[in-house]
């Protein structure tokens, strides 16, 4: 039965399928657990909050027998993500080129689920997993032997990298687990390790959250400390460095759902003109609806638009930043617009003029560092 399941996965389009194992080893829940308690997790709580749960099935789906953990690859080799276009473009991790990847493997989850049940012959409950439950994906299926960890914290498949999304699905019934764990791995390579532009990466296998700029970008709804702002360069939603330079990518796996590609959603650059624009939650909303970058929402995504322009200070986006200073109902847009125009050049009287009438003192703070860097 498992052969024809996995044969369904393939024939709907999933790029792998295994099944894993209802428990990981021990040592994974102390690792995680580890990383909350040093408070590499950042702001995000909820993963202090479902500790237990991430790595018991049984407790998402009381009835569950059987785990099968699916990769489809979001790989593309177009568009090609350089040469960049200068000074009012950010860039967006290529997950989320195209649409909302929770809501596109939903659906064929579902349609998976319909397929098994005609092989099985008879009808059974299950439980589908995106990442918008809380389960410890990447140990199942390294468990699973579906791909190996990296350095980047990533798992990667031998022969399809690391471009790959994974969802699961819990099932009522019993199938015998895949494995063993691959044993393949990075050996002495460190190139993620040396390209990561925070220092997230320590090289054992361990990312700090905290100065990731996929976290600081997307799960970060504070402030963006100043001193990631700089090695934030173009990246708006997201990064990839860490994948870009893995030898396991070299030759991307295109991915074969069209939902993934960039023509049907964002595409991998942003005009921070039109971003620094939105100024009401449906305008934001007409634009990025259905796409996996509503989850900084406005403000957050404002936010990102505000660091890259500092990163690329140009004349052109002045207009944009000091619109976004004086007008902006949110205090973290303006806070961070204000930092962007003071590493513009010509900027000095906007910042005067928004300090005048700035009533937030988190605001003021930084226009006035804003001017003593202009
Ligand atoms: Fe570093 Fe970017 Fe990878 Fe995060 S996504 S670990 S910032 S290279
Ligand atoms: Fe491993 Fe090298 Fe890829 Fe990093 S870049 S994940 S060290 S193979």
């Amino acid at each position: 039965m498992k052969t024809a399941i996995r044969q369904a996965a393939l024939d709907l389009g999933f790029d792998s399928m295994a099944v894993s194992p209802l428990s990981v080893p021990a040592r994974e829940a102390r690792a995680l657990e580890e990383w909350c308690r040093e408070g590499r997790h950042g702001d995000m709580a909820y993963m202090e909050r479902t500790l237990k749960v991430r790595t018991h099935p049984e407790d998402l789906f009381r009835e569950a027998q059987s785990l099968l953990t699916l990769g489809v690859s979001y790989g593309s080799e177009d568009p090609p993500p350089s040469p960049a276009p200068q000074g009012a473009w950010g860039r967006v991790a290529r997950y989320a080129w195209g649409l909302d990847y929770h809501d596109v493997i939903q659906d064929r989850l579902q349609r998976l689920c319909f397929q098994i049940e005609k092989i099985r012959g008879k009808p059974f409950s299950s439980r589908l997993v995106t990442d918008a439950q809380p389960l410890l994906e990447r140990a199942f299926a390294f468990e699973a032997g579906l791909g190996f960890y990296g350095k980047n914290t990533n798992i990667i498949v031998p022969g399809g990298g690391s471009w790959l999304f994974l969802a699961e699905i819990i099932l009522d019934f019993s199938l015998e687990p895949d494995g063993p764990p691959q044993t393949q791995g990075c050996g002495s390579c460190r190139l993620c390790v040396s390209a990561c532009p925070t220092g997230a990466l320590s090289g054992d296998y361990r990312m700090d959250a905290r100065k990731c700029i996929s976290y600081l970008t997307i799960e970060n709804k504070g402030v963006i400390p100043h001193e990631f702002r700089k090695s934030m360069g173009s990246w708006i939603f997201g990064c990839d460095i860490c994948q870009e330079c893995c030898p396991y990518n070299a030759i991307p796996r295109e991915s074969r759902w069209p939902e993934f590609s960039a023509r049907n959603g964002v595409g991998p650059w942003l005009d921070l003109r039109e971003v620094l624009s939105l100024r009401t939650p449906e305008q934001f909303s007409r634009r990025f609806k259905g796409t996996a970058l509503t989850r900084p929402k406005r403000k957050g995504l404002l936010r990102n638009a505000c660091v890259v322009a500092g990163n690329h200070p140009s004349g052109e986006l002045i207009p944009f930043l000091s619109a976004a200073l004086r007008e902006d109902p949110e205090s973290l847009v303006r806070a961070h617009a204000a930092w962007a125009l003071g590493r513009t050049p010509d900027a000095r009287r906007f910042l005067k003029t928004a300090w005048e009438s700035e009533s937030q003192e988190t605001v003021r703070n930084e226009i006035e560092l804003a001017l003593q860097a202009a």
